[in-house]
């Protein structure tokens, strides 16, 4: 499933240019133009990375990631036109991950991309079993079990329950999914999406006696446990 990458930079001219090369990269791309938009994307999940302008209207790329990191540890690349060591200090102490002086190399930032990530999974993320209730998911294994019983999924299905598990407690929109899942080219319904998350539910909820996956009305689905 394509990574996906929260651009969130100001300069409309560079955020294309940038939207441009990642995509032709492979990663999904999603852009917000000012810090609050910004902020609200990367809380709302569903992001394996943000790059983030340091010099943003509304907030600050310094305010972002502040609030973001009380909630988050996704990996973050400051983008900063501003070459002083005093930003950089303020930026990894403040929980970036790495960040780049603008005007930069495309290919720099593709491989700063690529190791963010890396240690992002290298940090063991994928081993570590990702779990609501009793179900627990084996990304490694390709395994997903129910008090310990193997459950059998398509492809489709394990990439959709691992997006919903990844972002357990948080609603994420038909949308989200779908361009996670199924990748931007996708031509076809967002519907396909409710029709996976039946399947899904006929085969954990419903044979396991659950209660798992909950439609968020008007909005789209969250995985979490019964309250
Ligand atoms: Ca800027």
């Amino acid at each position: 499933m394509a990574e996906r990458i929260l651009l969130v930079e100001d300069e409309e001219k560079l955020a294309r240019m940038v939207e441009m090369e990642l995509k032709y990269e492979g990663y999904g791309v999603e852009k917000a133009a000012d810090g609050r938009r910004g902020l609200e994307l990367a809380l709302g999940g569903g992001f394996d990375l943000v790059l983030l302008d340091i010099m943003l209207p509304q907030l600050s790329g310094m305010e972002v990631l502040r609030r973001l990191r009380r909630e988050s540890q996704i990996p973050v690349i400051m983008l900063t036109a501003r070459d002083s060591v005093m930003d950089k200090v303020a930026g990894l102490d403040s929980g970036a991950d790495d960040y780049i002086t603008k005007p930069f190399a495309i290919e720099e930032l593709l491989a700063r991309i690529r190791a963010a990530l890396r240690n992002k999974n290298g940090q063991g993320e994928e081993n570590v079993p990702l779990a609501v209730g009793p179900l627990v998911m084996d990304v490694e294994k390709h395994q997903v079990t129910v008090r310990g019983r193997n459950v059998e999924l398509t492809k489709k299905e394990f990439d959709l329950l691992r997006c919903l598990l990844e972002n357990k407690d948080r609603v994420l929109t038909r949308e989200t999914l779908l361009d996670a899942v199924w990748g931007f080219d996708f031509v076809g319904e967002t519907n396909s999406v409710d029709v996976y998350i039946r399947f899904l539910r006929s085969k954990l909820d419903d044979t396991f006696g659950l209660k798992l996956i909950h439609t968020v009305r008007g909005v789209g689905y969250v995985i979490k446990e019964e309250s």
